[in-house]
């Protein structure tokens, strides 16, 4: 099974190539794996690779061509202990697991990269041999599945038989399936590989210079008003230039999904998504509704902003830039200094997790030469838990370790679980991450002065408001994409452009002033074509802040906090919220996160009042 490996992805833009800070820390700071492997060329890695594929062969052997197991439920108990035992044992793939990480901090050895290419095959191949097995359980009749569902000596397989038989409801037959598996490519990722590569080699020129079209727009919001409206109409008006193409790509693709909706019997567009993140798709209606009832909290914000900056009104290239620079520099030894304390004060055990990793040498630090950008946790069953970090001494990487640090907790915690349910779902993993990440906030926050107060904390609500308002209203933009295609069965990049603004207008409010060319950001924006993923990190940040309200009101609810990340997956998103007392469905549940957001607005609107004076 593959281990949980999480990517923050607002992490890449820590890990600029600025020179590294003098390594004058008291911790390892480097992974140190040497308790597993002695090295790339360890024989070792090929040896365990080999067990792999014998255990998943064997695995096949026994069950792949015998179907007794769907008929009785005797059978069925001991074949799915016996698919436990197997996650148990191959558990996250150790060898491929190291191999990978390794390249991701040496990308220039060659010999990690031959042993990649040579092993990760293999273990290819040998989960593929075991992945009939789902498909099988899948194929228990109907009429026996309530039964299956219903026998206590099978409960600990019912969450997996019952999101595998609710999955199965929207399968095809197999020769559909695997037309359907062929023509994807040519459907729908080639599509959309082809607009990425011209866009990837778009120049655009600033001040004399030509910027590849990426970097002039990740460049934007960093810059003095006058070069920030300049630059941003430049990008607009390369990506008009590309709109004939954008306007093909959208128009098949998502006419492509109405297709596949109609043959696996999905009535809403979203509906394959929610499923699929194992979320309840009442839940996500009201999530999404409740955000966009209250748009309006956004739109203070955004008034707010623009008075700081000293603006009328905000274009859309103000959106994202910040009101003051904070240039505090935070060392990795202060960084964990923070965290430690933040997270002790939750609970001890979280602490110690933190620093059974910094001893094990479990937390590669710094940027070096090789190593790829960004931060990331990975661990999983067999593998230990650990985190890749770009740290340059920035407040934002304090916010980093917490964020992959509430990943690595979580991650550790479900190790209670059986193999089968160690992992979590993509939505309750930005529960973990960001409700970490409030911890840390916390505790910065009331150290800093003033000034640095106002810097930081805008940021904080800047963040939580692109999180969670901005990606609602691209929920509700991709939503009316879908609903509009599926009527007229064509839409023009104009008419495409048009939508997008009305729906970025919708959360930004009257103070932002949108113009005609603005629209075509969409073709910059990847999410619009991972549908309705961008509910997840919505979903994530409303839950966790809800979390820690509850915490902050009574300290004995970080119990319950414990409990939710002890649960993995082993039930659906809602019922392990419902089962520590937080109902997720309860109409007043997300509201009550987006007031405390509001409070925090009332935070600062109070500090720049008292800073102005
Ligand atoms: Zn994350």
């Amino acid at each position: 099974m593959p281990a949980k490996k999480i990517s923050k992805s607002a992490g890449a833009k820590d890990s600029k190539r600025t020179p590294s800070p003098k390594n004058t820390t008291k911790y390892k700071t480097s992974w140190d794996f040497s308790d597993m492997y002695s090295g790339p060329s360890d024989p070792k890695l090929e040896k365990d690779t080999l067990a792999i594929k014998a255990d998943c062969l064997a695995f096949a052997k026994k069950y792949s061509s015998n179907d007794d197991y769907l008929s009785d439920e005797k059978k069925l108990l001991t074949t799915l202990n016996d698919y436990d035992k197997l996650i148990e044992k191959i558990g996250s793939s150790l060898p491929v697991w190291y191999l990978m990480n390794m390249q991701n901090i040496d990308g220039e050895n060659n010999v990690i990269t031959a042993n990649v290419n040579r092993l990760s095959p293999i273990l290819t191949e040998s989960i593929n041999e075991i992945l009939f097995f789902t498909l099988k359980l899948a194929k228990i009749p109907k009429s026996n599945q309530t039964s299956v569902l219903k026998n206590i000596s099978l409960k600990k397989y019912h969450y997996l038989l019952k999101k595998t038989f609710d999955n199965a409801k929207h399968d095809l037959s197999e020769e559909v399936e695997k037309v359907l598996n062929l023509k994807s490519q040519p459907s729908n990722t080639m599509w959309v590989d082809g607009f990425e590569k011209t866009m990837s080699k778009q120049v655009v020129v600033f001040k004399g210079k030509k910027l590849p079209i990426s970097e002039a727009m990740s460049k934007i919001s960093s810059l003095p008003t006058k070069d920030r409206h300049e630059l941003h109409e430049s990008c607009m008006l390369v990506l008009k230039s590309l709109s004939d193409f954008a306007e093909s790509e959208i128009n098949a693709v998502y006419t492509d999904k109405k297709i596949e909706d109609q043959l696996r019997g999905f009535s809403k567009p979203y509906e394959a998504s929610i499923l699929s993140y194992e979320n309840d798709i009442k839940n996500i209606e009201l999530l999404v509704k409740t955000v966009t009832d209250n748009f309006s909290i956004a739109h203070r914000f955004y008034k707010l902003k623009a008075k700081a900056l000293g603006l009328k009104e905000l274009t859309y290239a103000d959106r994202a830039v910040g009101i003051g620079k904070n240039v505090k520099k935070v060392s990795f030894d202060k960084t964990v200094e923070i965290i430690r304390s933040a997270f002790g004060k939750a609970g001890g055990h979280y602490a110690d997790i933190l620093d059974t990793m910094l001893k094990n040498g479990r937390i590669d630090v710094y940027p070096k030469k090789g190593k790829r950008a960004g931060a990331y946790c990975w661990g999983g069953q067999n593998a230990p838990t650990i985190i890749m970090l770009n740290h340059i001494d920035s407040i934002t990487c304090v916010m980093t370790l917490a964020h992959e640090m509430g990943h690595a907790i979580h991650t550790e915690l479900a190790r209670e679980q059986p193999a089968i349910y160690e992992n979590y779902t993509m939505s309750v993993a930005e529960v973990a991450s960001t409700f970490f990440e409030n911890l840390a906030f916390e505790e910065m926050f009331e150290k800093l002065n003033d000034k640095e107060k106002v810097v930081a904390l805008h940021n904080q609500i800047a963040d939580n408001i692109s999180t969670i308002f901005r990606q609602v209203a691209c929920f509700n933009f991709e939503l009316e994409l879908h609903t509009k295609i599926r009527e007229k069965g064509f839409l023009s990049a104009s008419e495409i452009s048009a939508l997008h603004n009305k729906h970025m207008s919708a959360y930004l409010g009257p103070v932002a002033k949108l113009t005609e060319n603005d629209g075509y950001f969409f073709e910059a924006w990847g999410h619009i074509r991972r549908y309705f993923y961008v509910y997840s990190y919505a979903y994530g940040a409303l839950v966790s802040r809800s979390l820690y309200e509850k915490c902050k009101a009574d300290k004995s609810f970080y119990a319950k906090v414990d409990s939710f990340m002890k649960a993995g997956k082993s039930m659906s998103p809602e019922d392990i919220f419902k089962s520590i007392g937080v109902d997720v469905t309860n109409p007043s549940f997300y509201l009550d996160g987006l007031k405390s957001i509001e409070k925090d607005i009332e935070r600062l609107e109070k500090l720049l009042k008292k800073s102005s004076k």
